[in-house]
This record gives structure tokens, sequence and C-alpha cells, in this order.
């Protein structure tokens, strides 16, 4: 016999977050978790599944060169994520299909761990947070979109300084990326983080209002 009336777990709204590089993303993802919101950071993650799956890092080096792999007695044990930037923020065909690959998988990864939060937190939303999310046609599956946006000579500079890499090293990686203004297309809210003393407040007011969505 089937039993019907077991719900299926309802699962926790999810609010997207993204922006381009240096442009505060990682920074509003903290204050949201230490508001008590649980954040997957797809990049964080997309590294941690570099080393739990083996297949993936030999594709990665098959495709790429083995100056992309790490390597102990012979064995392909990790990816070198700066070799790999190299090769694949110079060429955007190059980039368009190491995301088709690596896209996927860390799909499936958030899924997982958004129906873990789901059965076993009561959070008010989650936030998936990824530089590419709108790229990856990922914004489609999220209740909201969280762009932040700030100025491109502010985020070159506050990217190089985390990064301690050139200018000119970050600006080919923001010619990879889409610009604050596609990116503002698809966003619901837009948290301006042009001014540092200000970006606070606004992820405080952010919250409360996604609350307010959540709760009616
Ligand atoms: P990436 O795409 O490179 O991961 P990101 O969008 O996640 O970047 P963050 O890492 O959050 O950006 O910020 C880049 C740098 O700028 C960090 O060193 C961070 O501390 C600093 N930063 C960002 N926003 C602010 C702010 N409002 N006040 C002070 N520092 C800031």
């Amino acid at each position: 016999m089937i039993d019907f009336s077991t719900p299926p777990p309802r699962l926790l709204p999810v609010v997207g977050l993204t922006g381009g590089i240096g442009s505060g993303k990682t920074t509003v993802a903290g204050i949201f978790e230490a508001l008590g919101i649980p954040v997957y950071n797809a990049d964080r993650q997309a590294k941690l599944l570099y080393h739990r799956d083996a297949d993936l890092r030999a594709w990665v080096v098959n495709r790429f060169g083995s100056q992309c792999g790490t390597f102990e007695q012979n064995n392909l044990v990790g990816i070198n994520r700066q070799a790999l930037a190299e090769v694949v923020f110079s060429d955007a065909d190059a980039l368009t299909e190491l995301n088709a690959v690596v896209h996927p998988v860390v799909d499936r990864n958030f899924h997982e761990w958004h129906a873990l939060q789901s059965k076993h937190f009561t959070a008010p939303f989650v936030i998936r947070e990824a530089a590419i999310l709108i790229e990856t046609g990922g914004h489609e599956q999220c209740d909201s979109v969280v762009v932040v946006c700030a100025p491109q000579a502010v985020r070159l500079a506050r990217a190089s300084r985390r990064l301690n890499a050139d200018t000119a090293h970050i600006a080919k990686r923001m010619k990879q990326q889409l610009s604050d203004e596609a990116r503002a297309e698809h966003a619901d809210f837009i948290l301006d983080n042009a001014n540092d003393s200000t970006l606070l407040h606004q992820v405080r007011k952010l919250y409360d209002r996604l609350i307010l969505v959540r709760t009616g």
C-alpha cells in the first residue's frame, strides 16, 4: 500500500546572491551568515568538489594540461586553481567549456545541500552565492535574486588587494563576466557597494525585507 498522507518535504526559499569580481558578494554573504542564514558558496564548494571527484579532476587535467593539476607520487590529487584560472580567463571558449562541465556537478551538490538544510533547519531562507549565477541560469531556480554592484574601479582595487594580483590580471577576468547592468536586469534587489560604510545597513534592511516577503 502507498501512503499518500505524508506531504513532500518543504524546501526553504532560495535567495540567489551574485555580483562581479570584487563587488562584495562574499562580504554580503558573511553578514547574512552572521544573521543566522545558511549560505551555499558555489566557488568554495567547487574547490571542494575538485578534491572529492576524481573524474572531474582527470577531465580538467586532460582538457587544460597537467600544470592545472596537483600531484602526489604521480597521483593526481587536486587542481591548481591559479594555473586553471590562467588558462580559462585567457580563453572565453575554454571558460565556457569548463563551466559546462563543472556547473552541473555544483548544481547537484547545491540541491543536496538545500534539501538537507530544509529538512534539518528552520531558517527563513537560504542564500545561494555564485559569481556566475545568471550565466548558468541558476537565477531561474531562485525565489529572488540579489545583485551586488560597485563601480569597476572600486571592484578592481578591492579584488587586486584581496587576490594580491595586478589590476591588469583582474581586468582580464572582469572582461569574461557580465556587466553590472546586465546582471541588474535579473535582480529583484540591488545592493550598492560603492561606498564601504553603508553595506551593513543595506544588508540589514534587505534581510528585514526578505523576512517580510516570506512571512507575508
Ligand atoms: P570575488 O568574486 O573575487 O570572490 P567578491 O564579490 O566575493 O569577490 P568580496 O571578497 O566580498 O568580493 O570583497 C572583495 C574585497 O573587498 C574583500 O577583501 C572585502 O573585504 C573587501 N570589501 C568588500 N566590500 C567591502 C565593504 N563594504 N567594506 C570594506 N571592505 C569591503
